[in-house]
């Protein structure tokens, strides 16, 4: 009897514990990916990651045809779908590899196809340890990031990854499949994701391409250079294909390893922000609420405020902080955001304007070919104050001297808000304090070609740390 291999958010031969054990099974292996109707606990699929994910399935339809199988697409419940296909085919065991985030669901999948006789086994490789089975001295759950790293760094490497498989016996029977183009994945009018294609390349191989680039040359500056959002490819850009299961932790893990005996502070820091996507799925792990809750409940009583014009202005880029407003573009243009700026408009987000961190999760949620549930929510809880070890409310970033700092030259910013461009250094992250005449030679008119702030930073500052001081009683 054939087995059921399902893909999931793993779409990948290498390092594919499932996709491993299916081939070496001998048995034919019917590879299904499942289009699931959106849930509660999975949320519906963001714009931006509904086009990378029909790139990502045309390059996995190729290559899982050229190692001899054939991926089949269907749409539906994701037990109802396995059950059926079990039925067509005769298999009495599903493969697929375990994803933390919907373990409640997964559990549910599973017992109804138990109640069919069907066999699951499960298998691992979205992160680099199991989140829960890291403990504390005291058999607890860690809130800190450090003791997590160090307690994760005394382990040492991860295990192994497993090389692809060569080939797969094919199931003879001829069974159907839905058709990619017509899952509607990809935007229409107007096209927003026009940029998308020279940025990007969804898929295992784009994935193992800029794993090769980065360790090539920018990790050996990685921590130097990782804060300047204007130096470009400073950092590995593995995120979205990390959050499609792409290219596999370990693996990436692993090519650093082989960079050198010896493990530099570049190389050491790059690991760290791997481990920073491990902690999140911990956080997760330990409290499944994170992305609705805050996680310090102190917080359920903070004032937001609905801000309707705010919240249009920042998902626009249109704020006044070029900063802001680059971060915000650069967001929409290439479905990612530079890790410095993410910080530095949810900052904005949530305590410039009071709005909700969780609106701005949703947003990020739409918009980024990235998302992902823990790490999307563990940052934005940590940029709000209200996570595990997350940053003190009261440091709030301030929009201008963040610019001049992470971006001196502006270079950023003139990519981004090409109104800005002729701007001299001196006032290209402060606008509304140049003089009328240095505007002018700029060809920059306020509140006609590029936006007044919207709100004064210093003003706006106050107003929210007098709403965190009354909610938590501090001062
Ligand atoms: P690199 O610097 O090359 O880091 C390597 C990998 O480590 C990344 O690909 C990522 O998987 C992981 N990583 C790095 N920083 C973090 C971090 N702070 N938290 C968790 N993992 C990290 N990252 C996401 O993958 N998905 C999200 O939805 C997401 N939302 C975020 C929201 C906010 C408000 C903030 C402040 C950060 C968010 N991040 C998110 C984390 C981080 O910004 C991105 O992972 C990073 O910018 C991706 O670029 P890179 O692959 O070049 O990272």
């Amino acid at each position: 009897a054939p087995v059921i291999l399902w893909f999931r958010k793993d779409l990948r031969l290498d390092d594919n514990g499932a996709l491993t054990a299916a081939a070496q099974s001998g048995r034919p292996v019917i590879c299904v990916y499942i289009r699931e109707p959106e849930s509660e606990r999975t949320g519906p699929l963001g714009g931006a990651q509904a086009w990378w994910l029909h790139h990502s399935l045309s390059a996995l339809l190729k290559s899982v045809e050229a190692i001899g199988g054939q991926l089949l697409l269907r749409s539906g419940k994701a037990a109802d779908v396995l059950r059926k296909l079990a039925e067509q085919t005769g298999s009495d065991r599903v493969l697929f590899n375990r994803h933390y985030e919907r373990d409640d669901l997964d559990a549910e999948i599973i017992a109804a196809l138990q109640e069919d006789r069907i066999e699951v086994k499960r298998f691992k490789g979205q992160l680099l340890h199991d989140p829960h089975s890291m403990r504390t001295g005291t058999g607890g759950s860690y809130r800190v990031y450090t003791p997590f790293w160090k307690a994760l760094d005394r382990d040492g490497d991860p295990r192994e990854p497993l090389d692809p498989p060569k080939k797969i016996s094919s199931s003879l029977i001829n069974l159907e499949t839905e058709v990619l183009k017509d899952w509607d994945l990809l935007p229409k009018n107007p096209n927003w994701a026009a940029e998308f294609d020279r940025i990007w390349t969804p898929g295992e191989k784009g994935a193992w391409t800029k794993l090769a680039a980065f360790t090539k040359k920018p990790i050996q500056t990685y921590k130097k250079d990782r804060d300047f959002p204007g130096l470009g490819d400073a950092t590995s850009n593995l995120s979205p294909h990390l959050a499609f299961g792409e290219i596999s932790p370990a693996r990436v893990w692993f090519a650093t390893r082989q960079l050198g005996e010896f493990a530099n502070a570049d190389i050491i820091h790059f690991r760290k922000e791997l481990v920073w996507r491990e902690f999140s799925y911990h956080l997760l792990a330990s409290f499944p609420q994170l992305p609705v809750k805050n996680w310090n409940d102190k917080f359920d009583r903070f004032p937001w405020s609905k801000n309707r014009d705010g919240f249009t202005a920042w998902t626009r880029g249109m704020t006044g902080y070029p900063i802001v407003d680059a971060g915000m573009r650069q967001l929409w243009r290439h479905g990612y955001m530079h890790n410095r700026v993410r910080m530095i408009t949810a900052s904005f987000l949530i305590k410039d304007l009071m709005i909700d961190w969780r609106q701005g999760e949703a947003w990020f949620r739409d918009t980024l070919v990235d998302a992902d549930v823990a790490s999307n929510a563990a940052n934005w809880q940590w940029v709000a104050g209200s996570g595990a070890d997350a940053a003190p409310f009261f440091r709030v970033f301030n929009p201008i001297l963040q610019g001049e700092k992470f971006d001196p030259d502006g270079s950023y910013v003139r990519e981004f808000v090409p109104e800005l461009a002729k701007l001299d250094n001196k006032y290209i992250h402060r606008p509304f304090d140049a003089p009328l005449d240095v505007l002018a030679r700029a060809g920059v008119k306020l509140g006609t070609t590029y936006p007044n702030p919207v709100v004064d930073h210093f003003t706006a500052r106050d107003h929210a740390l007098a709403a965190y001081a009354e909610v938590t009683g501090r001062s």
